[in-house]
């Protein structure tokens, strides 16, 4: 069955002959046992992953999601997390403890950064950052207490590609775990676990719910044993994702393909019309055969999301401070992947060890939402205009 097809047909089970397409809000805490027997047995064995035995171990609503997220990501198995972060952070100290070392990329997403360096480093495990364009140079990297190289690709803010099949490689040859943040490409356009990847991580929040209106993680693993792990320890946290939420993010879904294909392509077209403008210095974007990661990105990834990074020639805030306040279309902000177009504004540089950020005062990032393309390039034609005015 195509991907396509799947997005549609997933996460409606079990089929019935009557009633909603889409599986119901199951609002619960307390799930009645019918019997004593079944009451004292609730959590034994599979129960606690396969069935529904309390609000905070997953709902109906969680499980048609994660059915559908495993199966789209070619994965074994997914737990549903309260959020992006939080999938991170659990799927990350689920397989680590004290006296481990973790390998991350420089250009890792800020709080997964910040989550190493300060809570890690509380637990006693040490983080190093490592160049993202490492591939299989990571092998040099890894010590004998190297028990993961985190991935992710492209990196946030500043969009480095990794070369994720050499770093799986390279790492797997050492019995070393790999995890990667996939949520700019989405398992749409990029499958880590087909890749080599043991562990691909979510922020649903974006481009799976797009609807900017919730928040969510997902972690889907290749196996039963690191399923059961990282279950164990959310479980053990006890994040969760309320019902609504994994209700809308499956709803969400239904339109994912379609949603990326139409926002796709409408940021290729923008990403190109800024790239010829003689205001902008650099589009950062990988599917432009100018971007430095464009070779990866085409040998593995089948597409792109909506999201770049775009530097401009001027260093005056002001100037910027202009163009993006008479925007009409675009409104900024910074949570991405929904059907609007945004704008988020960096001073630069931002946190990096390896790799430090010299090019410019700042940097925008712009998320292109579903609106008509000609109408975000007029509304951005006439904000560049304002930067001279
Ligand atoms: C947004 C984001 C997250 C965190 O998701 P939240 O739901 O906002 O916690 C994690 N990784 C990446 C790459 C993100 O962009």
């Amino acid at each position: 069955m195509k991907r396509d097809t799947r997005l549609i047909a997933l996460g409606r089970a079990p089929v019935r002959a009557e009633g909603p397409v889409n599986v119901p809000v199951h609002r619960a805490s307390t799930i009645l046992s019918e019997h004593l027997d079944g009451y004292i047995h609730r959590f034994d064995g599979d129960n606690r992953y396969d069935n529904v035995t309390y609000g905070a171990t997953g709902t109906q609503n969680s499980r048609a999601l994660a059915e559908t997220v495993a199966a789209v990501e070619g994965g074994y198995r997914t737990v549903v997390t309260g959020s992006g972060l939080s999938a991170v952070t659990m799927a990350i100290s689920a397989v680590v403890g004290a006296g481990d070392h973790v390998l991350v990329p420089d250009s890792v997403y800020g709080p997964t950064r910040r989550f190493c360096v300060e809570v890690l480093r509380r637990y006693g495990v040490e983080a190093s950052f490592y160049h993202p364009s490492a591939g299989a140079g990571i092998a040099e990297l890894i010590r004998e207490n190297t028990r993961l190289v985190y991935t992710e690709a492209p990196g946030s803010l500043t969009f480095e590609m990794q070369d994720i099949p050499a770093i799986a490689q390279a790492a797997r040859a050492r019995g070393v775990l790999v995890a990667m943040d996939n949520t700019w490409a989405t398992p749409i356009h990029f499958r880590p676990l087909e890749h080599g990847v043991d562990i691909s991580i979510q922020a649903g929040t974006k481009y799976l719910a797009g609807h900017s209106d919730l928040v969510i993680g997902m972690i889907t693993t290749a196996t039963d044993a690191l399923f059961r792990t990282i279950a164990d320890q959310v479980h053990a946290f006890g994040d969760v994702a309320s019902p609504d939420d994994c209700f809308l993010t499956l709803r969400g879904m239904r339109s994912l393909s379609v949603r990326l294909e139409r926002q796709s392509a409408s940021a290729m077209k923008i990403a190109r019309w800024l790239e010829a403008r003689p205001e902008v210095k650099r589009v950062l974007y990988p599917p432009l055969e100018s971007d430095p990661g464009h070779v990866v990105w085409k040998r593995d990834f089948e597409g792109a999301s909506s999201l770049f990074g775009l530097t401009l020639h001027t260093t005056d805030e002001a100037a910027v401070a202009r163009m993006v306040n008479g925007l009409a279309l675009f409104r900024i902000g910074s949570s991405w992947g929904g059907y609007e177009s945004l704008v988020a504004f960096n001073r630069m540089p931002i946190p990096r060890t390896v790799i430090p950020w010299t090019e410019t005062p700042f940097l925008l990032r712009i998320h292109i939402g579903l609106e008509h393309p000609d109408d975000l390039i007029a509304d951005l034609d006439a904000g560049l205009a304002r930067l001279g005015a």
